[in-house]
């Protein structure tokens, strides 16, 4: 499918944007990048969900063309990314930090899998990256992992999700989620200052957001910054 076709598609089936996804995006470099400036002249967002592993030219060619925004999957801490990817996570931090500077809406998920990345050491190293390089304020995913294909360990215990929840709000991180388990709290935004649940999510839907004018917590009145504008879609689906 041609990048117009592709666009056009998105516009026929009433999506809001595009999102280029499952295969490692970032090889497919040049496609993306003529989707993304079609889909932005349409008026159309553009997402992209990589492993954030490219050079700052690919990233800044991204941008240009009209990245909206980005999850990059990070793979572990230094030590299991080389012996698993045999790749440099300092450049994928560094690739993080050039879109979250460049206003790109950046969020990190981490497949947290028994005996390669689930160590506290490991998983502080990682939480302590992410508040360098991106703030507080952005959101970090732990997602459980399942076996599949050669690797046989059992899927990753809630335990040692919880676990690593509680180490990201320890370095102070304030918007921290569990994926890959299907439980709504662990959806759910709640307001870092009290508490307070403020955008409710099923899936890969919000259901329901309770933010005041300026996307303020209502019952403290504290800045939730991870959201833009509330959108209602076309589907009657809000996103944030
Ligand atoms: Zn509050």
């Amino acid at each position: 499918m041609s990048p117009i076709e592709f666009v056009e598609e998105a516009e026929r089936l009433g999506c809001e944007g595009t999102s280029i996804s499952f295969n490692e995006p970032t090889l497919m470099l040049e496609w993306s990048i003529d989707v993304f400036r079609e889909a932005r002249r349409r008026g159309l967002y553009n997402t992209f969900v990589s492993n954030g592993y490219m050079t700052l030219k690919a990233a800044e060619l991204l941008v240009e063309a009209g990245l909206d925004a980005i999850n990059i999957d990070v793979k572990g801490g230094r030590e299991a990314t080389k012996r698993y990817c045999g790749a440099d996570v300092d450049k994928v931090w560094r690739n993080a930090e050039f879109f979250h500077r460049r206003g790109v809406h950046v969020e990190i998920t981490v497949l947290v899998i028994p005996g390669v990345n689930d160590d506290e050491k490991q998983l502080r190293e990682i939480c302590q990256l992410h508040r360098e390089k991106l703030g507080e304020d952005t959101p970090i995913h732990f997602n459980r992992y399942y076996p599949a294909y050669k690797f046989h360990a059992p899927p990753t215990p809630l335990s040692t999700l919880e676990k690593a929840k509680g180490i990201a709000l320890e370095e102070g991180l304030r918007y921290v989620y569990l994926g890959n388990v299907m439980v709504k709290e662990y959806m759910n935004t709640y307001c870092h200052n009290c508490g307070f649940l403020v955008v409710e999510r099923d899936v890969f839907s919000v259901v329901n957001h309770f933010l005041d004018e300026g996307n303020t917590c209502p019952k403290c009145g504290a800045k939730i910054p991870i959201v833009g504008e509330v959108k209602v879609s076309r589907r009657g689906y809000m996103w944030l």
